[in-house]
């Protein structure tokens, strides 16, 4: 008989889990306290920077070169399953400097690319215009600015990726409970139980991939997972067709041209609790910076803005892993700022645990309260004590 998973949250990792999960074999529900994929993930970008799993070292360029890796393959198999299109696309990023200290910056990243293999350029004044007619008035009229070029980055639509993930599930015999908040957990002899519709409940494996809220839900079970929400604020204007092809990245903020015009300017970070909702003062501030770059965009139609709440983690790494201690209960939560790009890799480190197979990447560095479960220090080189992959 097939082995039953209870996953709590239907974002993108929730949903990701739940069909890499249901593809193995298992049976899956899917609880969420709302509406299936309306969470953090919905209110996303969707920009996948580019990565490269066959020359990176550090734990999270691994993920995100496993998930770089999967998405192509992803998206296809979604877009024939289900007819959805989740608007994968190779469109390239542009990355701008205009200051001193941003084009040490992106110095720095340059070169880290680079010993990674990751294909990056510094461009030409010919060659910016080139790429992007739209900036010519920005490079023009800005003293020694800088324009790096990245071909391997793509963009993605959360709303669609969603959805055709759901659907993908549904075809596979998924069970969605929505608006069912799931308001505790206990363990009892050894074993997780969760609450949910005046209830408890068990599964063979239970699952969290609750986002921001993570920290929440497992309060009872001293599990300080120490997930602070980080507010994003975005604006979508709309033009009669796409003013650029690439994503324009300066710093923390970006420009991206969906293939309908549609235009997106995010964002920024606050950190003010689960307050959902936007500011006159961010929102101007987005706007400014995006006819900053393209004054194109000063007359296109302002189309809507939300807001969403990134789940950071103290020490930037995403928790993917067994609860300690406690035999049947997983956390895969805390992708801050890359969860919609993460999100095949870390279903597949999931997938993996609940099947007893041995992942690609080291996951030392994602487990729940490190420092407990890891062994104290061992002097034996890390090349040693671990098989290459
Ligand atoms: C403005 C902004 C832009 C971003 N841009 C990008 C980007 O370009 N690329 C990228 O990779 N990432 C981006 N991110 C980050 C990304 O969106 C998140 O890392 C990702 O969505 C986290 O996914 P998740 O599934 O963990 O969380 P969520 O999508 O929030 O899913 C968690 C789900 O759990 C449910 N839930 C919570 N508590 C309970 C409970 N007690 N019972 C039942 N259900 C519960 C919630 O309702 C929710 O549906 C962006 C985030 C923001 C805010």
């Amino acid at each position: 008989m097939s082995k039953s998973v209870t996953v709590v949250g239907a974002g993108a990792i929730g949903l990701s889990s739940a069909w890499e999960l249901s593809q193995r074999g298992f049976k899956v529900t899917v609880i969420d306290k709302g509406v299936t994929g309306r969470g953090t993930s919905w209110a996303g970008a969707g920009i996948l920077p580019p990565a490269n799993l066959a020359n990176s070292f550090d734990p999270i360029d691994r993920l995100r070169g496993l998930s770089h890796q999967l998405f192509p393959e992803w998206a296809a198999k979604l877009k024939i399953d289900t007819g959805i299109d989740p608007g994968l696309q190779r469109c390239g990023g542009l990355y701008l400097a205009e200051t001193v200290g941003e084009i040490a910056a992106m110095s720095g990243m340059t070169e880290y690319w680079q010993e990674m293999e990751i294909e990056c350029k510094q461009l030409t004044s010919d060659e910016i215009t080139g790429q992007e007619a739209a900036l010519a008035c920005w490079w023009h009229n800005t003293d020694n600015a800088a324009v790096w070029h990245v071909p391997d980055e793509y963009q993605l639509r959360p709303p669609k990726y969603l959805s055709a993930l759901k659907n993908a599930c549904e075809q596979l015999g998924v069970t969605f409970f929505e608006n069912t908040d799931v308001t505790d957990i206990r363990c009892r002899d050894g074993r997780a139980e969760i609450q949910y519709a005046g209830t408890w409940q068990t599964a063979d494996n239970i699952v969290l991939t609750t986002g921001v809220w993570t920290g929440q839900i497992a309060a009872s079970l001293d599990l300080k997972l120490s997930i602070v929400p980080v507010r994003g604020q975005m604006v979508l204007l709309k033009t009669s067709k796409p003013l650029i092809r690439n994503i324009i990245n300066m710093g923390q903020r970006y420009v991206l041209a969906r293939e309908d015009g549609h235009t997106l300017i995010g964002s920024n970070e606050e950190e003010i609790g689960f307050e959902l909702g936007t500011t006159d003062e961010v929102l101007e501030s987005l706007l400014e910076f995006a006819t900053h770059l393209l004054p194109d965009l000063k007359s296109a139609e302002r189309v809507k803005s939300w807001s969403g709440l990134r789940p950071m983690t103290f020490d930037g790494f995403p928790m993917i892993g067994p609860v300690p201690s406690v035999e049947n209960l997983y956390v895969a939560a805390g992708h801050h700022r890359s969860g919609l790009h993460l999100s095949p890799g870390t279903a597949v480190l999931i997938a993996n645990m609940l099947s007893g197979v041995t992942s690609r990447i080291p996951i030392d560095a994602f487990q729940i309260r490190k420092q407990k479960a890891t062994k104290p220090f061992d002097p034996t080189p890390r090349h040693e004590q671990h098989s290459p992959n």
